[in-house]
């Protein structure tokens, strides 16, 4: 009852995140006809279905979403055999899909963008019982979620956030983000609805019970966007602007391509 959660809708249609649009809403709102992947059939289907649209000259931007990777990279890790070879099979399927485009119109701008870097696990730590000892009462003085990566805390009661903080503050597997911090990282909000403190691991290193699951897996993503295996990709056939350095900036880069 005390939490909510972004992913049981669908973001990918117009109107589709909360509080905010995305390129889809932006498409429509430019009269622009494009084509969004079907985020429930799997990579084959997609790909067939991205074909269709591609040799029937109905849209004019095709978002073709290959999700696979992502699963792979937690169950064996990102620097695994298995990640390798599912990389290879994208770049399989990416050319392939782009060759068939090139047959068909003059130009094609290919745009190829990972959502979230991946990093290997190291280890995890159980976060929630150190909470627990301190014997405050959930629900009452605070709520907290435990997710893979970071906790997050609302407060109910000043001296419970200071003994709860403390205590987190004196462990080396993390750290509490400061609110300047989470200014600079832009994901500061002045409704404390997503938290009021924050407790973010070390990279490598999961919260054990979360309330994401009860298993260590191999690759995890949620980590401080400095860290080494936090990196996000874009490739493209087309030249990619010099200000184009965050992932908060790759709807600009699509908004510009498709107003050309
Ligand atoms: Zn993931």
């Amino acid at each position: 009852p005390y939490f909510d959660y972004l992913e049981k809708k669908d973001y990918f249609i117009p109107g589709g995140i909360m509080a905010t649009d995305t390129i889809f809403d932006w498409c429509v709102d430019h009269d622009i006809p494009y084509y969004c992947s079907n985020w429930r059939h799997n990579e084959e289907q997609i790909l067939h279905e991205n074909k269709q649209v591609i040799s029937e000259a109905n849209a004019e931007f095709v978002y073709v979403y290959l999700p696979k990777l992502d699963s792979v990279m937690h169950n064996n890790g990102p620097y695994s055999d298995a990640t390798k070879a599912k990389l290879n099979d994208l770049e399989t399927k990416i050319t392939d899909l782009y060759r068939f485009a090139q047959k068909l119109y003059n130009e094609v701008s290919l745009y190829v963008i990972s959502d979230h870097g991946m990093a290997p696990v190291t280890g995890s730590y159980d976060i929630k019982s150190v909470v627990d000892r301190l014997g405050f009462d959930f629900g009452k003085d605070y709520v907290a979620f435990y997710d893979s990566t970071m906790a997050r805390f609302w407060w109910k009661d000043t001296r419970v956030k200071a003994a709860v903080l403390d205590t987190l503050n004196s462990l080396d597997c993390g750290y509490v983000v400061s609110t300047e911090e989470l200014k600079r990282l832009r994901v500061w909000f002045p409704d404390p609805k997503y938290g009021d403190s924050y407790f973010l691991m070390n990279e490598g290193l999961l919260l054990n019970p979360s309330f994401m699951g009860l298993k260590v897996i191999p690759g995890m993503h949620g980590y401080h966007p400095d860290a080494p295996n936090s990196y996000s990709i874009m490739l493209s056939n087309r030249e990619i602007p010099a200000d184009i350095q965050s992932i908060t900036v790759i709807r600009k880069t699509m908004e510009s391509e498709l107003a050309k």
